[in-house]
């Protein structure tokens, strides 16, 4: 059975960087879900090629551990409690793709 996880209403607000919009390593945990831009990638670039065309895949979004526990992170949750539902991986991100041309999607996950 798949889980149904608790929800958050995402607030989508213009950024005119195109680099990463939640500060550096380690202080960003949990903070760096964001649409559009360049990756935030946490190992080495990993941009899938499209199945369907064989071309390099645009990026359209990554979703972090929002729930990471951390005084700075505002959706900060108990990493020993049950209520930590957000935690891919250790502190892992899931990066989303989608082809133009095709309108294949792909997502890959990295982490620590
Ligand atoms: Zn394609």
């Amino acid at each position: 059975m798949p889980r149904i996880l608790k929800q958050y209403k995402v607030a989508l607000e213009k950024s005119d960087s195109k680099e990463s919009v939640a500060g550096t390593y380690p202080d960003n945990l949990g903070m760096r879900t964001k649409l559009g831009g360049n990756p935030d990638w946490i190992q080495n670039d990993e941009t899938p090629i499209c199945p369907s065309c064989n071309k390099k895949m645009s990026f359209i979004a990554q979703i972090d551990s929002v729930e990471h526990q951390s005084g700075l992170n505002p959706n900060s949750v108990n990493a020993l409690s049950p209520d930590q539902e957000y935690m891919f991986g250790d502190v892992g991100m899931i990066y989303v793709f989608y082809c133009f041309d095709c309108g294949e999607t792909l997502s890959l996950l990295q982490g620590y």
